[in-house]
């Protein structure tokens, strides 16, 4: 079974550098923001991790039991070899210092590449303050002479995915064709069933409807069954324009 490590960053086990790290809030916001990336990116060949900030918890049909077996499911839906929780918590999440040198211990054990935050603009104040945590920890992890445990180390670029609890009508930067890998995101969603089934109208429009819809405005928008929308705040680098489509 997938473990979800939930030691100090400085006890982890040692692994090979990340290509990609998605942070996320609360277990599911990494399956609904990017959940068909992810997919995709595992699928070829890249080293994809998921670093959760708390444990969701509470929530009106959720327990911290029911949400650590859930995340274990969507994991293994997803195919993902490293995921870790944090353990800050719920509804009081802040980018405090100590807080900014725990995460940063995260990137300096686990080396990604790349890293994926939430969008910055958002209603949750736990998202918003993640998203600030996240970008103050990839700055610290660089820093010699301190006691953060690994080297000093500092991921190439960072972006951000959409799991947002306002109704912006966004613009991203780019859109990832997940057409192959929409069902994969789909079940690692429905995974969360104390999240997004159990209590929840089932009905139309639910939820998952909705879900379901947006996934194919993003794909409509690039020609696609499926679309997953990003976005930057530093400018695209590009090797060639080969995988523009
Ligand atoms: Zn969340």
């Amino acid at each position: 079974m997938t473990k979800i490590h939930t030691c100090h960053p400085r006890d982890l086990p040692e692994i090979e550098p990340l290509d990609m790290l998605v942070v996320a809030p609360h277990p599911d916001d990494a399956e609904l923001g990017m959940g068909g990336t992810i997919a995709k990116m595992v699928d070829e060949g890249m080293r994809v991790g998921i670093l959760d900030l708390t444990t969701g918890e509470p929530t009106p049909n959720g327990s911290e039991e029911i949400r650590r077996a859930e995340t274990v499911k969507a994991t293994e839906i997803l195919n993902v070899s490293w995921r870790a929780n944090a353990g800050l918590i719920n509804r009081k999440l802040e980018a405090t210092l100590e807080a900014r040198q725990l995460i940063a211990s995260y990137f300096r054990m686990t080396r990604p590449r790349w890293i994926f935050a939430p969008y910055w603009n958002d209603a949750h104040p736990d998202h918003v303050a993640a998203t600030a945590l996240i970008e103050a920890a990839r700055f610290w992890a660089k820093l010699s002479k301190t006691d953060m445990p690994g080297e000093r180390f500092h991921p190439e670029r960072m972006y951000y995915y959409f799991c947002i609890h306002l109704r912006l009508a966004i613009e991203p930067a780019w859109i990832v064709d997940i057409s192959e890998h929409w069902q994969r995101k789909q079940a690692s969603i429905e995974a969360y069933h104390s999240q997004f089934v159990v209590g929840r109208p089932t009905e139309p429009i639910s939820m998952l409807d909705r879900l379901h819809a947006d996934a194919i405005h993003w794909g409509t928008l690039i020609a696609r069954h499926y679309g997953e929308p990003f976005a930057t705040k530093e400018p695209l680098a590009m090797n060639s324009l080969r995988d523009l489509i």
